[in-house]
């Protein structure tokens, strides 16, 4: 038997619906904050941290948007019968309230204390739950749906979960955040979430970034006994298609450029001209096979008339792709 102070009756509310500690109810986040200012009727209010939506322990439950204080509910979970002239008597409410009060604890009238106190919390409306968009359906006979390790992770986890499965020689956060279509934010939370549990991983490694070399964290499935399983719950989504940007010279071939000139900022349609002269006639050959099928047909044309180009291997380049181009058409 817990002795509970009576001084801190929302505290038993709170231990009653959140073993350890708030979790939003729209987002399933945890270690939301307390908000300072004082709210009506002394309910704490708490913010999630994740997606900053405000709640209160009754957020969603029975009690959703009572008018009644923590104190009531607590002495209502501990009277000897809840019949309403007894509630209105015990915490002095209007006989009308105590009816919905009585309507309210219908469920629980022959429960103990604590089971009133867990009925409190239950959650508002009974409908079924949401169909859950990652979970197999039908599950394979050999696996059993209450057996799920995919049962207390988020969506956005198991979105992430889904997009690492697509890369399976890793990817950076951001890159997992655009395919999963997480905030990346969220991305960093999930990811922690799916290291702990042993199903991913983080390695330092060095990326080409236009004209350097940086150091990026790439995260990766472990491809442990336990991820694997996990993946097996796990229904396999197309994930979102890379952003492409079909105007800008990529990242990779950055480096083939004066560092003066700032690749990042050329775009084709402005600079083309220029983009061919330099990757055409460059040394990198898939520089020259990405510029040769990749620039509009008129910049390879006018490349084809500038010094350098009138003769020898790169005019014969230019003029095989623009023929083929004509061939196409
Ligand atoms: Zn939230």
């Amino acid at each position: 038997m817990v002795v509970v102070e009576l001084d801190q009756p929302e505290e038993l509310l709170v231990k009653t619906r959140w073993r350890d500690g708030p979790v939003c109810p729209s987002c399933d986040s945890e270690g939301a904050e307390a908000r300072d200012e004082p709210t009506r009727a002394e309910w704490t209010t708490w913010r999630c941290r994740g997606c900053r939506a405000r709640f209160r322990v009754t957020t969603g439950t029975v009690l959703h948007s009572t008018k009644l204080t923590p104190s009531d509910w607590i002495a209502v979970a501990g009277m000897e019968e809840l019949a309403p002239p007894q509630i209105a008597a015990a915490i002095g409410v209007s006989r009308v309230t105590s009816r919905k009060i009585a309507a309210v604890m219908e469920p629980a009238h022959d429960g103990s204390r604590s089971e009133r106190l867990r009925h409190m919390m239950s959650p508002r409306h009974r409908r079924q739950p949401a169909p859950d968009p990652w979970q197999l359906d039908p599950l394979p006979a050999t696996l059993r749906a209450e057996d799920s390790p995919l049962g207390s992770l988020s969506d956005g986890a198991k979105a992430i979960l889904n997009a690492l499965r697509a890369r399976p020689f890793g990817a950076t956060a951001a890159k997992l955040a655009e395919l999963a279509g997480v905030s990346y934010s969220q991305t960093l939370r999930c990811l922690a979430r799916l290291e702990q549990r042993g199903w991913a991983k983080a390695a330092k490694t060095s990326i080409h970034y236009g004209y350097e070399l940086r150091r990026a964290t790439v995260w990766s499935l472990s491809w442990s006994d336990g991820c694997m399983h996990a993946l097996s719950y796990l229904r396999d989504r197309p994930t979102r298609p890379l952003e492409q940007i079909p105007d800008r010279v990529p990242r990779r071939f950055w480096r083939n450029f004066w560092s003066g000139a700032s690749a990042d900022t050329l775009t084709i349609s402005q600079h083309g001209l220029h983009i061919a002269e330099t990757l055409i006639g460059g040394h990198d050959v898939s520089a020259r096979a990405w510029a040769l099928s990749n620039l509009p047909t008129p910049v390879l044309r006018e490349c084809r008339t500038l010094r350098g180009f009138e003769t020898g291997l790169n005019a014969e380049l230019l003029d095989l792709e623009i023929a083929r181009r004509a061939a196409a058409a």
